[in-house]
Formats: C-alpha cells, sequence, structure tokens
C-alpha cells in the first residue's frame, strides 16, 4: 500500500481514448466512472471530475472520423460534444442520486484573480451540496491564436488540483502508468511504481503525443504531475481499463504510477507558477548569478533583452543568457519602460523616470524554474 497522506479532495481527470466507443460515448465506461466517483463520495472525499472527449463525441456525431484539426471545427464539434457528454454524465450519476454541473474554463480564468475566485466559489459551492463538478477546457472560444489556451486537460486538471488545493490528482487514461520504455516495443520496459522526483531521465521514458481525438501523451501526463507537485499534490497515473481503478487508486494500493507530491508552495509563490508568462526579460551573466546564488532582486541594470508586451504587476518568465527559462516572476515595471532602462544604474533611471520602483522584483515575488 502507498502512504498517500490524509486525502480529501481528488482531482480525477478521463481521457478521450477510455471515454470513446467507436460509435460514440462509451456509455459503460461513464456509469463505470460515475460509480466510482460515487463511492468515493460516500466514503466522505470532495471529488473533482476532469473529463476530455468532447471534441470526439461531436467529431463522431458529425461522423467525422479523422482528427480533426481545423480550428474552427474544433471548436464546433466541443460545442456539440459538450452537451453529449454531459446528458451521458447526468445519466449515469442520477444512478446513484447524484448531480453533476458543467465548469467550462479558459487558461485565462485561471490566470485572473477574479476570474479563479469565482471559479473557486462556484466549486465550492457545488462540493457543499455535493454535487460533481466536470471541468472541461472551453475549446469553443479558448484557440491557441487567442494564448488563452491550455491544450491539453491533463496540464489543465493539474492547474486546477492546484488551484483548489487538492491532495490527489489521478489521470485515468489507457495506459497502466510510466513505463522505462515503450510497452508497445520495448520488452525490457518496466512499470514504474513511485517517481519521487520529476527528473531529466523520467522526462526521456516519456516520448510522442496522443490519439486521434485527445491531444496528451505521456510527456503532458508528467508536466500535469510537475505542476500539481509544485501544489503539494501527488498524482497518479492509471489505466481506467483497470477494474476499479480510481478507488484502488485514492485508497492507496500500488496501482499504476504514483508522482509523489513535494512541499505546498505559498500561495503567492504557486499563484507565480501556475500563471502564463506575458512576456520575458533576459538577464546577463551577473544578474544571474545574483539571482540564483545571491537569492538577491533583479535590477534594471542587469537586464540585457525585454521580449512581449507586458504590464506591471504581470508574471513574466526571466531568461538566462544562454535563453534557458530560470524563474517566473511578477514585474514592477512594464515592458516600454524596461526597455528604456533596461542595462541602466538605479540613479540614472530615477532621471529618466521620476519616483518607480528600485528592483525589477524582489525574492519573494519570483520562483525558480528547475
Ligand atoms: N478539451 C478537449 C475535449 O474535451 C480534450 C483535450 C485533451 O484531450 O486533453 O475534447
Amino acid at each position: 500500500m502507498r502512504d498517500l497522506g490524509r486525502i480529501k479532495t481528488v482531482v480525477v481527470k478521463v481521457g478521450t481514448n477510455l471515454l470513446s466507443s467507436k460509435t460514440g460515448i462509451d456509455k459503460a465506461r461513464i456509469d463505470d466512472i460515475a460509480r466510482q466517483v460515487a463511492h468515493l463520495i460516500e466514503l466522505g472525499y470532495n471529488v473533482i471530475l476532469v473529463s476530455s472527449g468532447a471534441i470526439g463525441m461531436g467529431a463522431k456525431a458529425l461522423k467525422h472520423n479523422n482528427p480533426v484539426k481545423h480550428i474552427p471545427l474544433r471548436q464546433a464539434c466541443a460545442s456539440i460534444g459538450n452537451p453529449l457528454l454531459m446528458t451521458a454524465y447526468q445519466e449515469s450519476f442520477s444512478k446513484h442520486k447524484l448531480l453533476c454541473g458543467q465548469v467550462l474554463i479558459t487558461r485565462n480564468v485561471l490566470n485572473n484573480r477574479t476570474g479563479y475566485n469565482n471559479m473557486r466559489a462556484a466549486v465550492t459551492t457545488l462540493l457543499q451540496l455535493k454535487v460533481v463538478p466536470v471541468f472541461n477546457e472551453n475549446d469553443v472560444v479558448s484557440t491557441s491564436e487567442i494564448n488563452n489556451v491550455f491544450g491539453d486537460n491533463d496540464r489543465m486538471s493539474a492547474y486546477v488540483a492546484s488551484k483548489i488545493d487538492a491532495d490527489l490528482l489521478v489521470l485515468m487514461t489507457d495506459i497502466d502508468g510510466v513505463y522505462t520504455g515503450n510497452p508497445k516495443t520495448d520488452p525490457d520496459a518496466k512499470l514504474i511504481d513511485e517517481i519521487p522526483e520529476l527528473t531529466n531521465e523520467v522526462f526521456g521514458y516519456a516520448k510522442g503525443a496522443g490519439s486521434t481525438f485527445s491531444t496528451g501523451g505521456m510527456k503532458t501526463k508528467l508536466l500535469a504531475a510537475q505542476i500539481a507537485q509544485k501544489g503539494g499534490c501527488g498524482t497518479i497515473i492509471v489505466s481506467g481499463y483497470e477494474k476499479d481503478a480510481l478507488i484502488r487508486s485514492v485508497l492507496g494500493e500500488n496501482i499504476g504510477t504514483y508522482i509523489l507530491p513535494e512541499k505546498r508552495l505559498a500561495q503567492r509563490q504557486r499563484w507565480i507558477y501556475n500563471t502564463s508568462a506575458s512576456g520575458s526579460v533576459t538577464v546577463d551573466e551577473g544578474a544571474e548569478k545574483a539571482l540564483t546564488v545571491g537569492h538577491k532582486s533583479l535590477l534594471p541594470s542587469g537586464i540585457k533583452d525585454v521580449s512581449g508586451v507586458f504590464n506591471d504587476g504581470d508574471v513574466i518568465n526571466v531568461k538566462a543568457p544562454d535563453g534557458n527559462v530560470i524563474m517566473k516572476a511578477i514585474t514592477s515595471f512594464n515592458s516600454s519602460d524596461l526597455l528604456r532602462i533596461m542595462g541602466h544604474s538605479t540613479k540614472d533611471i530615477a532621471k529618466m523616470l521620476g519616483d518607480v520602483p528600485k528592483v525589477v522584483f524582489r525574492p519573494e515575488d519570483s520562483i525558480y524554474i528547475n
């Protein structure tokens, strides 16, 4: 058995493949998931579902059998598929006298404090009412062109887990967990039971993308686990085809792969980590050292380059001279002011801009990215 610590809130993500049948929705699978969720609620857990499948369901309803690449068609499929998916969930949950409620979000909802607070209040109320929140990305309005996209529900579920202080994220998929190689081609590939640290070696095990209608692959699942990890939330990657996989995972059985949580970052730090960067600054070697070794504030004099358009108070990436992102931070200057003052000393800046902050950000407004 695994020691999962004290678990109260569980986020469960269900992938498209698991939910799909040849003709549309695999009703038996949805029934099975609803049964397991109902059982966990009965045991006293808060359970939040993140369900993929809208685009796939919509595509199948349109008798479209190829991957849907054209973005407006994906949006249309999501619009058709989401109500189909929710109807299936409603029917299955009603067998356990439970209701479920739909929560469609975009990246902006979580990036924006008001949006996030509204979402959190709604979800807390649903949980108090013993209604199962069913999340999906609002694919009808979130596209990569307008940069408000999560891109896959693996990472979205991890952001949700981190933002609502969940204790466990269960990614239910169509493979047994993380293997040391590709189990389809490598007979020596072994299923990993526990991953304490998400090293480059672990990421090396996971290559390739998802299937026809889904977007995730094992790599996105590990990236999701990394996001959850910083929020103090462990992740289990497990096959949804295993009998009672969800219940057994939550109760600590050694099933799938468990990625251990780290110490939960403070709210502010987590906010920075989970918010997408609006732009970036590249620092020189001296500033890099001051930031990473000395844990100092960043001064405008240490900046070599600024990219993107951002306001003061936005989250930005901080890049080392080699271009690697080393930190994320809340900037106290907007991008146009930073472009003017980069490389200048504090004295010059006072002459150029008047009474402005002396530092671009302080250590408490930043987080290291490994
Ligand atoms: N939001 C997409 C859908 O419901 C799925 C994204 C994913 O596969 O992760 O179809």
